[in-house]
Parts: structure tokens; C-alpha cells; sequence
């Protein structure tokens, strides 16, 4: 009789943490299986010991830690707004809607992807002057062109792309399929960005640190970090000033203080501007590692 009673307990034990794995794995599978839509409100973000306070302000949907001399971001890429190429029983999916003339829906649909971009936290110049010659927009002219696929991360913790099309495309005709945030995935589910996006002016307006997530007229327009260290801003400085121009090279890049008008964030670091409709030179993501190693 008492061999019987703790068989039946380790029966029970048994079928009760065979469930907690199954929920577990689950969880883990599906991050938002759980009938509510993503947004920047349920996104899981984290922010290790040492990492510096410019990645827990700007950034959301993203576990950053420090390691060594790099910070490491990872995200499961899944973008915390409605998008037509969600699958259709996902709580994300909305219906297409053509945005103009020669819009199409690409055949791809958004998957759940292990995004890291590790970013050195002293990145060294590779001493380049990045002129027409460099920034030519073809894919494999020239060894300092960042790779194909995600070499950078957006502040909603979406990928991003270099602005070089596959052989045989044309990257403005990319623009086409791209969803309301100015997105799209690959055949493979990898969505990306190319260029300018409300995405990450989401977070910065959900963070309270502006109040107009628009394209263009963000009152501060940061987009997210290539991973030789370069960041990405818009129309603004971090300050919220106008970029002095007249030192862009061919990518819209130059070199000054990162500061929101307190804190200097990073000291002379290169970054870029996409600003469409004045800085017209160039209108996507940086093509040319202006640091060393993306690692
Ligand atoms: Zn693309
Ligand atoms: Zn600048």
C-alpha cells in the first residue's frame, strides 16, 4: 500500500512539471501566443549591471548586458505595432492597404528571429573618408561596406539593414513593400529596416521624451545603432538642435559629441542623418563602416 501511494505521488510529480516545462516552452516559442496584441507597453525589455544608461533611455523591446568592452542587444525582432506581414491569425495582423501608386505586398511573413548586435564600447576609426567613390550603393565594391542582413538595431529592437539591395534589385524600389513603419521581412521572416521609420520615434515619444513620433518632425529623431558603434539620428541632433550639416560626408556622417543637452552620451562618435527631405545626399542607413569590427 505505501509502495502504491508514492508511485501515485511520483506519477503526480511527474505529470505536474511536465506541464510547467510544456507552459515554459511554450512561452518561449510563441512570446506573445497570449491573445494580446505587442506594443511598446508589453514588449520585455532588460538592462544588465554596467550597461550604460544611453541604451535603458533610448532603447525598449530589447535585453541589453555588458560584456567585456562591448554592450550585447538582443531582441526576438518582432515589431510592437500592427503590420500586414504578421501572419493572419497573429494578434499583430492587420489587413494590406496600399500607401500609393506601384505598392505591393511582398510574400514574406514576420518571424520571431535571434537578433544580436554587439557593439564595442570604444570603437576604433578605420580612418576613411567616405566620399561618392565609397557610398556607391552597390553590394561588394568594396570591403568596407557593412555586411547583408541585420548590422544594426533600431530602438523598438527591430533590425536593421544596409541600404544595399540584393544583386539584381533596386533598393528604391524596396520602398514598395514596405509597411506602415516603413518595414518589411525577408523570405526568411527577418524584418528590417532600410531607412527612416516612425518605429523607433514610438519609443521615444512612449518614454515621454518627445510628443511628436512623426517622421521628419520629431522633436528629437534617433533611429537605433549599427554595430561598428555608428548611431543612426534623423532631422535633429540628440539635443533636439539641427544638425550642422556642411561637415556630411557621402552617407550624411560626421563626428561630434552624442549629448541630449546634459549628459554627453558618447565623445566624438560618428553617426549618420536620414532626413529625407533636407538632407537629400543620402536617404537610407549607412552603407560604409566608418569603425572598425562588427562583431
Ligand atoms: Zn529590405
Ligand atoms: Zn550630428
Amino acid at each position: 500500500m505505501k509502495q502504491l501511494t508514492m508511485y501515485a505521488l511520483v506519477l503526480v510529480l511527474a505529470i505536474f512539471t511536465g506541464c510547467e516545462h510544456e507552459k515554459e516552452h511554450d512561452h518561449d516559442d510563441h512570446p506573445h501566443d497570449d491573445g494580446a496584441t505587442l506594443t511598446l507597453d508589453n514588449c520585455e525589455s532588460s538592462f544588465g549591471l554596467g550597461v550604460d544608461p544611453f541604451y535603458s533611455t533610448y532603447f525598449s523591446c530589447v535585453d541589453v548586458v555588458a560584456s567585456g568592452n562591448n554592450t550585447v542587444i538582443t531582441s526576438n525582432n518582432l515589431p510592437p505595432y500592427e503590420s500586414w506581414y504578421y501572419g493572419t491569425t497573429d494578434e499583430n495582423y492587420i489587413e494590406f492597404v496600399s500607401q500609393g501608386a506601384g505598392y505591393y505586398l511582398n510574400p514574406n511573413t514576420i518571424s520571431s528571429q535571434d537578433l544580436t548586435i554587439s557593439i564595442v564600447d570604444n570603437p576604433i576609426t578605420k580612418g576613411l573618408t567616405i566620399n561618392d567613390a565609397l557610398v556607391d550603393g552597390i553590394v561588394g565594391t568594396n570591403s568596407d561596406e557593412y555586411g547583408m542582413g541585420a548590422v544594426g538595431v533600431a530602438l523598438n529592437g527591430v533590425a536593421i539593414f544596409n541600404p544595399l539591395a540584393a544583386p539584381g534589385d533596386d533598393i528604391e524600389d524596396e520602398k514598395f513593400s514596405f509597411d506602415y513603419f516603413s518595414g518589411h521581412p525577408t523570405n526568411t521572416g527577418y524584418y528590417h529596416y532600410h531607412s527612416s521609420t516612425k518605429g523607433p520615434l514610438e519609443v521615444l515619444s512612449h518614454k515621454g521624451l518627445i510628443q511628436t513620433p512623426t517622421v521628419g518632425s520629431g522633436e528629437i529623431e534617433l533611429y537605433g545603432m549599427m554595430c561598428d558603434g555608428t548611431l543612426i539620428l534623423g532631422c535633429t541632433e540628440l539635443d533636439g538642435s539641427a544638425p550642422p550639416n556642411s561637415d556630411f560626408d557621402a552617407q550624411n556622417g560626421h563626428v561630434h559629441d552624442i549629448t541630449d543637452g546634459t549628459s554627453v552620451f558618447f565623445s566624438n562618435r560618428y553617426h549618420t542623418h536620414i532626413c529625407t527631405d533636407t538632407y537629400t545626399g543620402h536617404k537610407f542607413t549607412p552603407e560604409i563602416q566608418y569603425y572598425e569590427g562588427c562583431n
